[in-house]
């Protein structure tokens, strides 16, 4: 597995000869609860680049630095939401998609894990403006291979993504904090969709829902290879 930021110029260089693909990662700096850290999405992100980048190799993939910040309101009530604006997310979209395609890569894959509805329409704007892939979790026959909590939409910092970070991260969350929240059901889609922009106006007073505590290591990995699966069968199929 190739990580860009880890190889030198010429080891580059010989890999760039067989066209490699490039995985983006992509998440947001914001609250994930009182339990999970606030790089939660960027740390699913890497994850699941790492995992496919191991399994592709005709096209090879290269595991690009992952972009940390995204468009983040919703948790502005809490302490953590650090953001940037759609006008930022697009034009650096736009810039690494050509500086990849000038360096010899085949094609920029973009992997995303934070699903704000401003995130998510400019990634797929801006993906197909630049002839990037989006891997789109959001989409039908991606969110039904995923777990019951994120299809149901109640799932920020829930047992879904704790898990996620369990597997990768543990010691970034707090266990002790974890085991005491309650499920907190909250459909997110339904709550954006009737205007509610914020956490604490959907209920998520502690900024989460879903079901932290039942969260674990064993379910994260199991999800993490059904989204590394996700993304080799883009590759596979697009490139
Ligand atoms: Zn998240």
């Amino acid at each position: 597995m190739t990580r860009l930021a880890d190889v030198t110029s010429p080891q580059l260089e010989a890999l760039r000869e067989r066209r490699p693909v490039a995985l983006w990662p992509l998440g947001a700096v914001e609250p994930h609860g009182p339990h999970a850290p606030l790089g939660t999405d960027t740390l699913i992100s890497v994850g699941t680049c790492e995992r496919a980048a191991a399994r592709l190799a005709d096209p090879p993939a290269v595991v690009l630095p992952p972009l940390p910040f995204g468009v983040t309101r919703y948790g502005a009530a809490f302490a953590g939401a650090v953001g940037i604006s759609e006008q930022i997310l697009r034009g650096l979209v736009l810039d690494v998609a050509v500086s990849v395609a000038d360096q010899g890569f085949r094609r920029l894959v973009i992997v995303n894990n934070h699903f704000e509805p401003e995130q998510v329409a400019t990634l797929r704007a801006a993906a197909a403006e630049a002839d990037a892939l989006y891997l789109d979790l959001l989409r039908g026959r991606n969110a039904r291979r995923l777990p019951d909590e994120f299809r149901r939409g109640s799932c920020h910092a829930g047992r879904y993504e704790t898990s996620l970070v369990l597997a990768d991260a543990p010691g970034l969350v707090d266990r002790e904090a974890m085991t005491a929240l309650p499920a907190l059901e909250v459909d997110m889609p339904a709550a954006i969709a009737a205007g509610r922009t914020d956490f604490v106006a959907m209920g998520m007073d502690r900024a989460y829902c879903g079901a932290p505590a039942e969260a674990s290591p064993e379910e994260g990995r199991a999800t993490f290879e059904t989204l590394a699966d996700m993304l080799v069968e883009l590759v596979r199929e697009e490139v």
